[in-house]
């Protein structure tokens, strides 16, 4: 069996590649060509789970499932929060034929979903980017979403302006781009034209009233039924785009709590991302629009990406 390590899908699995392989996942996840059960998430103690992702990439396509863990007290020691393994079954002969690194998977691939519905989703001049958070999403995210709009300026917001401009000062270094921190959440989305929510926030850091018309955010940080990052006038304010209308409706944090309240019904979410991509569904209808993607994660986007690296689709 082959074990493709960290180091390798880091080197390989390249934004270039990644963005294509979750774009044609997510369409044929939203045509009903893809199989997959929802996430199944068994708490640990300290706030720590354990998900189970099982899925198979069509009828008589590679399947299997991602295994991983999500300990968020990691990124204080330095070490990636969500960690696992990626188990591919050949779909001829049903053997489990490799085994990729998860956590590494998981960091490109939720960035490159991302990356797919800015690109879908954002203004075409979109250029100026907010990110809450400092993590490992928040790397992969400015990374990704450099590839789909030229951007000219990032800031970055989180609790220890230390932290914020200590990345700020690596992304500047890597992206030849000015970076700034700011001290505060309403000061990072006054002027950005895209937002990313990366972090692990449980309660609400962003308010629908300081984002500003025509803003496009891609809410990634909650991706189980409980941690909000973002209050519910954003999600009733905006044209909401799921990756997984399931998905959402039974683990969509923030639009669960919109929709308790009485502010909104399901009919609220307007597409899936694949439906907007497959032309099925109009995605953004104004420049003033606000436009949200709701990110839970899925793992047709990490078996895609295995597949490739696995089959040597893309580069050694
Ligand atoms: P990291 O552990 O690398 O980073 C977590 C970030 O959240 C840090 O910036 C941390 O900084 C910040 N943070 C923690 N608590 C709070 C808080 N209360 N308010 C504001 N910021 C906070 O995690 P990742 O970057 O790997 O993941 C980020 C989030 O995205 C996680 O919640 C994760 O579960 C989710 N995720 C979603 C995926 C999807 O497909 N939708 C896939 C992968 C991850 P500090 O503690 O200094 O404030």
């Amino acid at each position: 069996m082959r074990l493709i390590d960290r180091e390798e899908v880091a080197r390989r699995l390249t934004y270039e590649v990644c963005i294509p392989i979750v774009r044609q996942a997510m369409i044929a996840f939203s045509k009903g060509e893809t199989r997959q059960l929802l996430r199944s998430i068994i708490p640990l103690a300290q706030g720590r789970m354990f998900g189970v992702m099982p899925g198979a990439l069509g009828e008589r396509a590679p399947f299997g499932a991602k295994l991983i863990s999500i300990f968020p007290d990691n990124f204080e020691k330095g070490i990636q929060s969500h960690q696992g393994l990626v188990i591919l079954f050949d779909p001829d002969s049903g053997a489990p034929v490799c085994v990729v690194h998860a956590g590494e998977i998981t960091a490109i691939r939720t960035a490159a979903a991302s990356a797919v519905a800015t690109d879908a989703l954002a203004r075409p001049e979109a250029s100026r980017l907010a990110i809450l958070g400092y993590g490992e999403q928040a790397l992969t995210h400015a990374r990704a979403i450099a590839k789909v709009r030229d951007l000219a300026s990032i800031v970055v917001w989180g609790r220890s302006a230390e932290r914020a401009g200590a990345f700020a000062a690596r992304l500047q270094a890597e992206l030849s781009l000015p970076v700034a921190a700011v001290a505060d959440v309403q000061a990072a989305v006054a002027e950005a034209d895209i937002v990313c929510t990366v972090t692990t926030a449980a309660e609400p850091i962003l308010r629908g009233a300081w984002v500003r018309p025509g803003t496009h955010l891609n809410l990634v940080g909650s991706s189980h039924a409980g941690p909000v990052e973002v209050d519910s006038d954003l999600v009733v304010a905006s044209r909401f785009i799921a990756d997984s209308r399931e998905g959402v409706l039974a683990q969509g944090a923030e639009f669960l709590r919109a929709k308790a309240a009485g502010l909104i019904g399901d009919d609220h979410i307007a597409a899936e991302i694949g439906e907007v991509l497959a032309g099925d569904k109009p995605g953004r209808r104004s420049a003033e629009e606000i436009t949200v993607y709701k990110s839970l994660g899925h793992v047709v986007q990490d078996l895609a990406s295995a597949w490739a690296l696995y089959t040597d689709a893309i580069a050694p």
